[in-house]
């Protein structure tokens, strides 16, 4: 992939005489090639894939789904709460940037920066083509494979609508991005996520600890085990970064942007790509804490500003 992150992992799972994909690429030409030719090596004609499951739909994970699923004719199979995200992010972009600016000014985006910030992700639409999905998920399906069964675990958190693949049978966990190697996932707040997606995200990783897993089969990165030590790590992980929120919330009242600036000075520093990631999930992390009741979130009619309890 062009990006930081240069690779995101598809699965082929073997399904009696056909085969089930989970997650399927960008929607670019280096990805395609890429994807066909492993295709190829494992002589796996693509009209043999008869379900494509998304674990959500980030660009790298959904970008090749809609050519796919024509040139396969398989099931697209995506959680609702994901398609209901589908139509502004990719097709009605204008809308969006226009909700985003909103927020950021909200948030304490001075006007100049602003302006750069809110069209940071537009680019993305180039990866993507929008598509109908032919089955909506809810959580908890369980999908018939290869004589067992695949189970759906709904993981909001990094998405409202991401869903991990659970496979008792053979005690493996296709994660998506829910659980990684080596980073932990974007948790944001913004006009697109939940309401609350850290608390969101940490119940869904506790809902993951609870499952008998010898391999996690991530989105990014290498497989791994002990996802019981790895969820640990991340857990500490977003308790620090919240210990480290109220600190700096402690003298007085700060927007989302100044907080952001506080807690992440090198990345703020590196492009707006990452400084609205950044503020994103700064913003979920305050939250959490004013849910929590460690933080007061004070709303004005046009700024949001947060302090410590
Ligand atoms: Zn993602």
């Amino acid at each position: 992939m062009p990006f930081e992150l240069k690779h995101v992992n598809v699965y082929l799972l073997r399904d009696g005489a056909h085969f089930t994909l989970i997650d399927t690429g960008l929607q670019t030409e280096e990805s395609r090639q890429a994807l066909n030719q492993k295709l190829a090596a494992l002589k796996v004609p693509v009209d043999r894939i008869n379900r494509i499951l998304i674990t959500h739909i980030h660009p790298d994970h959904f970008g090749l789904a809609g050519e796919l699923r024509e040139r396969a004719r398989a099931e697209l199979v995506i959680h609702r709460l994901e398609v209901a995200l589908m139509e502004p992010r990719y097709a009605r972009a204008e809308d969006l940037v226009h909700d985003v600016a909103e927020w950021l000014s909200k948030n304490g985006v001075p006007p100049a920066e602003a302006e750069f910030v809110k069209t940071a992700s537009m680019a993305a639409r180039e990866f993507v083509s929008v598509v109908e999905p032919d089955t909506l998920l809810e959580g908890a399906e369980r999908l018939p494979i290869d004589e067992s069964e695949l189970e759906v675990v709904w993981t909001p958190g990094h998405s409202p609508g991401h869903c991990c693949f659970y496979w008792p049978a053979r005690r493996v966990l296709f994660s998506g991005d829910h659980l990684l190697p080596k980073i932990s996932p974007n948790i944001g707040l913004h006009p697109q996520s939940g309401a609350d997606p850290l608390d969101d995200y940490l119940a869904s990783l506790a809902r993951i600890r609870g499952l008998e897993i010898d391999q996690v089969l991530p989105a990014h990165g290498d497989p791994f085990g002990d996802h019981r030590e790895r969820i640990a790590v991340i857990m500490r992980h977003h308790d620090e970064r919240k210990a480290a929120l109220v600190n700096l919330a402690r003298d007085g009242a700060k927007s989302g942007w100044q907080l952001a600036g506080g807690l992440f000075r090198g990345v703020m520093e590196r492009n707006v790509f990452q400084q609205r990631l950044a503020l994103q999930e700064t913003l979920a992390h305050c939250q959490s804490l004013a849910v929590e009741g460690r933080l007061r979130k004070e709303l004005r009619r046009d700024l949001v500003t947060w302090k410590a309890a």
